[in-house]
């Protein structure tokens, strides 16, 4: 990382532990959220939730704790795809003589990870993960297909100086299950136009950027190739601490079947079922608007304030 991206991430970490908007943990990527920022999230997420308003459907409204069960995490081939970012629970479940062992290592500053044991549930790190296998116990998919609207804290592993990179995070995720290829598709290019319009209208310099998932490995840079190849996912971003490399703060992506294959989401006639989500990362979003607009939320530009202050 160049020195000016980490001084101008710093700089703003700072700003923003001193305005009380972050509330430092002293780990990476680990804050709590302040007042005023919280108020801000608040807001940003109703902009959204009215954003979608605009899809007709209503959307069933589920919500989901930020762990989901480990299997769904091995099935759902998260850990294939970015194994570094994922997070699983672990407890201490030994003798009372282990016991003994892991309070000496605790005391003595030591590694006690051999002393814990792999539990059922890991943390979720996409908010859409626990939708698609309750949508495929549902039976086959009603005719038009479902559009789920799901919130939830998400970890990713990704320990960064970067204050828009945190290690845990709120997504707001339309989920839409689509009879087909086309169906899924259009849903996720409408979002891209309203998202764009959505954060333009904040006055950020938000653009719609062709994107790949941090893939794994040698065999992930195939997977990055492939999925920018086949236009499956776009990020709107905004500058926030580089102009050159600027922050994704929405991402719309058309999964094709993996999903529905995966879990076995199937239409009446057998065929199988087409998945796209759009997540906005809330917190991400706020952020930008701070940094773009200043750390003084009543001095904001009186547009911006209408739209989310508006009754
Ligand atoms: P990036 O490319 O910056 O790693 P991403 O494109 O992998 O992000 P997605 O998996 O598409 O992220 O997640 C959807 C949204 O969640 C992102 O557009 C972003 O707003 C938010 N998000 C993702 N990772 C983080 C993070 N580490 N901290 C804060 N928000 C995040
Ligand atoms: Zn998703």
């Amino acid at each position: 990382m160049s020195d000016d991206l980490l001084n101008a991430q710093n700089d703003l970490a700072r700003a923003l532990v001193e305005a009380r908007l972050l509330l430092p943990s002293g780990v990476p990527g680990l804050f709590g959220r302040g007042t005023v920022l919280e108020d801000v999230i608040e807001r940003i997420d109703a902009l959204v939730v009215r954003t979608a308003e605009g899809d007709g459907a209503r959307a069933e409204r589920w919500r989901f704790p930020p762990i989901l069960p480990r299997a769904l995490l091995e099935k759902s081939e998260y850990l294939s795809a970015m194994p570094q970012l994922a997070g699983s629970v672990h407890a201490f479940d030994g003798t009372v003589q282990d016991h003994q062992k892991l309070l000496a290592r605790v005391h003595g500053g030591e590694d006690y990870g051999d002393l814990q044991k792999q539990t059922d549930v890991a943390l979720v790190p996409a908010a859409c993960y626990p939708v698609y296998p309750i949508v495929a116990s549902d039976g086959p998919l009603r005719e038009g297909g479902r559009l789920v609207d799901v919130f939830s804290y998400c970890f990713r592993h990704e320990p960064s100086p970067d204050p828009a990179r945190l290690q845990s995070f709120r997504m707001h995720e339309y989920v839409r299950i689509a009879p087909d290829a086309d169906d899924a598709r259009a849903f996720r290019d409408g979002w891209i136009d309203r998202g764009l319009l959505l954060l333009r209208g904040l006055g950020l310099a938000a653009e719609r950027a062709p994107a790949n998932d941090p893939f794994f490995g040698r065999a992930g840079k195939l997977l990055a190739v492939n999925q920018r190849d086949q236009e499956l996912k776009f990020e709107l971003v905004c500058p926030i601490t580089s102009a050159e490399k600027p922050t994704a703060l929405a991402s719309a992506n058309y999964h094709q079947d993996h999903f529905g294959s995966l879990f076995g989401i199937k239409n009446a006639d057998g065929t199988t079922a087409h998945t796209a989500c759009v997540g906005f990362g809330v917190e991400r979003v706020a952020i930008a608007l701070f940094k773009t607009h200043g750390i003084d939320v009543a001095a904001w530009p009186v547009d911006v304030r209408a739209r989310l202050w508006a009754p």
